[in-house]
């Protein structure tokens, strides 16, 4: 492990080296004002992405991955508000940024595959209108250009038929299919970016495979940078450079993918871990779980989040907020006891 060095969150930018990022996001807080008090969803996140290049965000429901893709299009619920910190995609800043820029940027250079496509897609449209109508908005041609368009990217995602399911209505067709139509939609426009939130959530595991293969091949051809929001690690293996792990909406820890795996340290990420089935483990016990619940978020921010769930939790993390650290090249870690000579052992390991 490398000397410790400790960054002021503010000024940090986690992720890839290039100097100029296509994202950049620097200490993002997005707090929910509900009638029962502040809930702190995004408190203080930073992290950058490339073209070329996929940062997976991994936590449990309520970790704050949604919120943080959200945020990255201003797309939140009334209750929502971005309190601070900066959003910059391709030199834009998107906090600031007027609702006419958004609405041109969503879709074109910033598009998003969401975790239900059945309900994304409108069922009272055929599928050709609205992908016509998507590429229309955004690019220069007429109705026969787009629908020329629409075709081609449907047979790219694989579609055998793609004229014939033009014609058809949503709930004419399987969930991969749907995945397939969504994927379709989110990369007509050539965008720079996709947000890819749970992509294979409804899906079994054979057409799992199949999309991420082809979100994996359509980056290669389109040099498109993708953040994928998922919470299965076996997913994140495939297709991240680089992972993010969340909780109760701070970083517990970021690096890159194969270093997260192979010396993962906070306590949080090795629950995640456990938790996983190893199809080597033929002792028939019980899969690990992580004991207890996420802490009420209108009451985070005063010590280590975690603290009410951690098995080496100690005095210091009662009352103080550990701080993001690096402990070895690009690899952060925000828990006060792997940080310094103080560091932990994973249970299991010597
Ligand atoms: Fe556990 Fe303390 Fe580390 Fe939080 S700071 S993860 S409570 S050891």
């Amino acid at each position: 492990m490398g000397e410790t060095i400790k960054l002021p969150e503010q000024e940090m930018t986690l992720g890839t080296t290039s100097t100029k990022h296509l994202l950049e996001v620097h200490n993002l807080r997005t707090y929910f004002h509900t009638a029962a008090g502040v809930a702190k969803a995004v408190d203080g996140v930073s992290f950058s992405l490339d073209r070329g290049k996929t940062l997976a965000i991994v936590g449990e429901s309520g970790s704050g991955k949604s919120v943080t893709a959200s945020s990255l299009m201003r797309l939140l619920a009334k209750t929502g508000k971005i309190e601070s910190g900066s959003i910059t995609f391709d030199g834009i800043d998107i906090v600031h940024a007027s609702e006419n820029k958004l609405r041109e940027l969503r879709g074109k250079d910033i598009s998003m595959i969401f975790q239900d496509p059945m309900t994304a897609l409108d069922p009272v449209f055929k599928v050709g209108s609205q992908m016509v109508e998507n590429i229309r908005i955004h690019e220069s041609c007429d109705e026969h250009e787009a629908r020329k368009r629409a075709i081609e990217m449907l047979r790219l995602v694989g579609i055998p038929e793609p004229e014939a399911l033009m014609e058809a209505y949503p709930y004419e067709l399987s969930g991969g299919m749907c995945q397939r139509v969504m994927i379709a939609m989110a990369m007509s426009c050539n965008p720079k970016f996709i947000i890819a939130d749970e992509p294979t959530t409804a899906l079994d595991v054979t057409v799992q495979a199949q999309v991420l293969a082809l979100l994996a091949g359509l980056q290669d051809s389109l040099d498109t940078a993708i953040l994928l929001i998922t919470h299965n690690l076996g997913i994140v293996w495939q297709m991240a450079d680089d992972v993010m792990v969340m909780y109760a909406g701070r970083t517990c820890e970021y690096a890159p993918m194969e270093e997260l795996y192979s010396n993962p340290l906070h306590p949080y990420t090795w629950g995640l871990l456990d938790s996983m089935p190893k199809l080597s483990d033929t002792s028939k016990t019980d899969l690990k779980t992580i004991p207890g619940v996420p802490p009420d978020l209108r009451l985070t921010g005063t010590c280590c989040n975690f603290y009410n769930r951690c098995p080496y939790a100690c005095e210091k993390c009662k009352h103080e907020v550990p701080p993001l650290v690096e402990v070895a090249p690009a690899h952060y870690v925000a828990c006060h006891r792997q940080n310094g000579s103080n560091v932990l052992k994973r249970e299991g390991e010597i």
